[in-house]
């Protein structure tokens, strides 16, 4: 297609002049992979079609929100008719209390929760509160794993285990990340000696359990426990990041996951977004009640939002928990998924192209690398200039995956088995030319 005929290209052109990298969030722009970022048009189902009318397979669906597919029909009414009740009052409302029972519900680790409106700020609270409830000002937090764009979570590893952090963005003081530590993923030994110089000082530990901003890797099971041992030895939270993992991964969040191999296993606190939103500004953290009393209006760690629990994004996020909490309904997801991820495995092995993948629900991940990568250093070993011809290949054959080789893939509810099967030859023909 002609620039001047690329509609793409014109909107983008356009939103640079005004915009900064003409997005609003970064990695929408393709600056990893190169080209004209797709201007979304409308979506439905697992499809959305860009400003040209050309149609793709969704694979990012939002970053992980539209779990049942575009404009599902029971999520559209229920937003329709919140609408006609006003769009917001600054006042609590019933579907608020609707929601948090819901969440209480369906995670066993939560007793109590605040709904905020995006995952950025349920992080931060939730650091804020693992401060204020523990009177101490050190974390942990791992490479790789994102949690917003809070000033202390912006940061990498210092020089060694007795240093603290660096900023990785400009505008953040080295005073405001002195207190976050960086460690490696899946690395046990960095672990314990972290805990041995910092343990006692140690207001959380924050995590992603299954960890979908380094692409997609999972914590291990011995890792995973000696997290929560630790944190509970030395008196630190142990802090799920669910954003993207919950309501995604299973029903019961990643949580769920680590306690079926973990017995007894709960983190202390949780932050969850994306799913619960169902697509609209919405996000949470919760706790045990002893824990979450510590917040204002109750106890003094301070934490409000003009907009907090929104009565359209809350009806929106319990439409969609309603449909997920359907019998069979992650069994289904969890299955669609998984055929996606053999059919990637099996054409990648048919071409002869180093690949492998992983998928938990209805989130995946896959590297072009012959095993799964443990960390962070490792998921960077992946081949940068071969995932641009995948990416691009894919997106010249309608599908549309993440524009970067570091995040995480999913599923909806709405992919049929057709778009999977025509997800996995698209692939096998890309791969053929990666060789
Ligand atoms: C997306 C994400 C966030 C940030 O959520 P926003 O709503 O984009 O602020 C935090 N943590 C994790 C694990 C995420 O995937």
């Amino acid at each position: 297609m002609t620039p001047n005929t690329d509609r793409n290209q014109t909107l983008f052109d356009r939103a640079r002049q005004i915009i900064p990298g003409g997005v609003n969030s970064p990695v929408r722009a393709f600056r990893a992979v190169g080209g004209t970022p797709r201007f979304v048009q409308r979506a439905q189902g697992a499809y959305f079609w860009d400003a040209n009318g050309q149609r793709y397979i969704d694979y990012i669906g939002s970053w992980g929100p539209m779990i049942l597919g575009h404009g599902h029909p029971a999520v559209v009414a229920a937003v329709q008719k919140a609408v006609l009740d006003g769009f917001s009052f600054g006042a609590p409302t019933e579907r608020e209390v609707e929601l948090a029972e819901a969440i209480i519900a369906l995670l066993p680790s939560i007793e109590m929760v605040r709904l905020v409106s995006s995952g950025t700020e349920a992080a931060m609270s939730a650091i804020r509160l693992a401060r204020g409830a523990t009177g101490r000002s050190k974390l942990i937090k791992f490479e790789g794993c994102y949690h917003g764009h809070a000033d202390a979570l912006l940061v990498k590893a210092g020089s060694g285990l007795a240093t603290f952090g660096n900023p990785t963005s400009a505008g953040v003081p080295p005073e405001v990340v002195q207190h976050t530590l960086v460690l490696e993923y899946n690395n046990l030994a960095q672990l314990e000696e972290a805990f041995a110089l910092h343990g006692n000082d140690l207001a959380c530990l924050m995590i992603e359990p299954i960890a979908g901003n380094m692409n997609f890797v999972r914590s291990s099971v011995p890792f995973m426990r000696r997290c929560r041992e630790l944190c509970t030895q030395h008196g630190a939270l142990l802090v799920f990041d669910e954003v993207m993992t919950g309501f995604r991964v299973a029903l019961g969040g990643a949580q769920s996951v680590y306690a079926s191999a973990i017995p007894g296993f709960r983190p202390d606190l949780t932050v969850m977004g994306k799913v619960i939103g169902g697509g609209m500004p919405l996000a949470a953290f919760g706790g045990p009640r002893a824990i979450m009393e510590q917040l204002a209006p109750l106890g003094p760690v301070y934490q409000a939002g003009t907009l907090s629990g929104n009565p359209v994004a809350t009806a929106c996020g319990l439409a969609t928990l309603r449909q997920i909490s359907k019998p069979g309904f992650f069994e289904a997801l969890s299955a669609k998924t998984r055929s996606l991820v053999d059919g990637l495995n099996g054409a990648a092995a048919a071409e002869g192209v180093a690949f492998s993948a992983d998928c938990q629900g209805g989130m995946f991940g896959f590297f072009l690398l012959s095993e799964l990568p443990q960390n962070y250093s490792q998921v960077m070993k992946s081949d940068g200039t071969k995932f641009n011809l995948l990416f691009h290949g894919l997106l010249d054959r309608g599908i549309y995956i993440a524009p970067a080789l570091y995040e995480a893939g999913f599923v909806s509810a709405a992919h049929t088995d057709a778009d999977i099967a025509a997800t996995i030859s698209a692939a096998r023909e890309v791969f053929r030319t990666l060789k």
